[in-house]
């Protein structure tokens, strides 16, 4: 596969046509002396990949092991999901795999003002993301905006595009961009929202997203999980998830999704969450499992949580995507 894609892009190049994906982010420009020891340089797409990535072989490499064992005993509280207020400084257009097409917001403080000047580090930002998540794994997401709310707080949050809800959004907090772990976690977990809500998993229902009684009306008529985008496909992700580990106590969940009463029914069901705010819904439990997936060893445990990490190896296009994002996020932090 990754093979048809060169082919794709070189013909592409050749017509001087430039296609979505096809143009590496700027990080990936290297020179062959860049690439380390155990890297492999390609020519085509001027960058070095691992070279047990290349040969399929990175879940087998004994190094990711090493990088991945404090990562999250090192992690600080994170809170996720969209601030009340967010002021969005700088929204962009992703288009051949790069920020383009700047929309500027309103910066209304001098940290805001900084923060919008320094176009060099939105750039930088963005290619923490494309460097950890394949483009061809992302193709939803055509957005990429920046904010802050400060440090810690929400660390980023993806939603749908207005009128487009097919595609994503991602938007990222400027300040916390400096913790690299944290925002690593983070941009795994946003994106484990992408690929378990996105238009093929979860048909985004505009009728019901537009007022309150069309929005109730499409809950109460969906007979399968209803994410708030819409109602889940039979085959979706967070379908069979919901089935599997939330159809039996998700009446208990606190409807108003005050944080003391969700931190209650976490405690109620400690051995069910693989975090605290995994509790919050099944949309943020299955980014949380997700990330767990992506980061952690298999668990050998049975207790309702290690399921939940368990549950995404019955899928071996996830498995793919899994053992891509560990060799990507290995190779990074080696080039820090
Ligand atoms: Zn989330």
């Amino acid at each position: 596969m990754k093979q048809f894609l060169k082919i794709g892009c070189l013909a592409l190049f050749v017509f001087n046509v430039i296609l979505s994906g096809c143009l590496p982010p700027e990080a990936f420009e290297l020179e062959p002396s860049d690439c380390y020891e155990d890297e492999t340089y390609v020519e085509e797409e001027r960058t070095c990949y691992l070279t047990c990535e290349l040969e399929g072989t990175c879940a087998e490499d004994p190094g990711l092991l090493g990088f991945f064992g404090d990562f999250l005993a090192e992690l600080g509280d994170i809170v996720f999901g969209i601030p009340e207020d967010v002021n969005v400084l700088v929204t962009y257009d992703i288009k051949g795999d790069r920020p383009v097409d700047p929309v500027e917001g309103e910066p209304l403080s001098d940290i805001e003002d900084d923060i919008l000047a320094d176009s060099a580090s939105h750039q930088k930002m963005w290619n923490e993301f494309a460097n950890i998540i394949p483009a061809e794994n992302r193709k939803q997401i055509t957005q990429y905006g920046i904010f802050t709310d400060g440090e810690e707080n929400t660390m980023a949050y993806v939603e749908p595009v207005q009128g487009a809800e097919t595609e994503w959004r991602i938007v990222m907090d400027a300040v916390d961009a400096e913790n690299k772990k944290e925002q690593r976690y983070t941009l795994i977990h946003e994106y484990g929202h992408v690929l378990t809500l996105n238009n093929q998993q979860v048909p985004f229902d505009k009728e019901a997203n537009s007022d309150d009684a069309a929005y109730e009306a499409a809950f109460d008529a969906c007979p399968r999980f209803f994410t708030g985008e819409g109602c889940a496909n039979q085959s979706s992700y967070i379908n069979a998830f919901f089935d599997e580990f939330w159809a039996d106590i998700y009446s208990e969940l606190p409807e108003s999704q005050d944080p003391d009463e969700i931190y209650e029914f976490y405690e109620q069901y400690e051995d069910r969450f693989v975090s605290d705010y995994a509790a919050t819904n099944p949309g943020e439990d299955i980014a949380e499992s997700w990330t767990h997936f992506v980061i952690n060893d298999r668990p050998s445990g049975n207790l309702i949580k290690d399921q939940k990490v368990q549950f995404f190896y019955d899928y071996p296009e996830l498995v793919a995507l899994r053992d891509k994002i560990r060799a990507r996020l290995y190779s990074g932090d080696r080039r820090d």
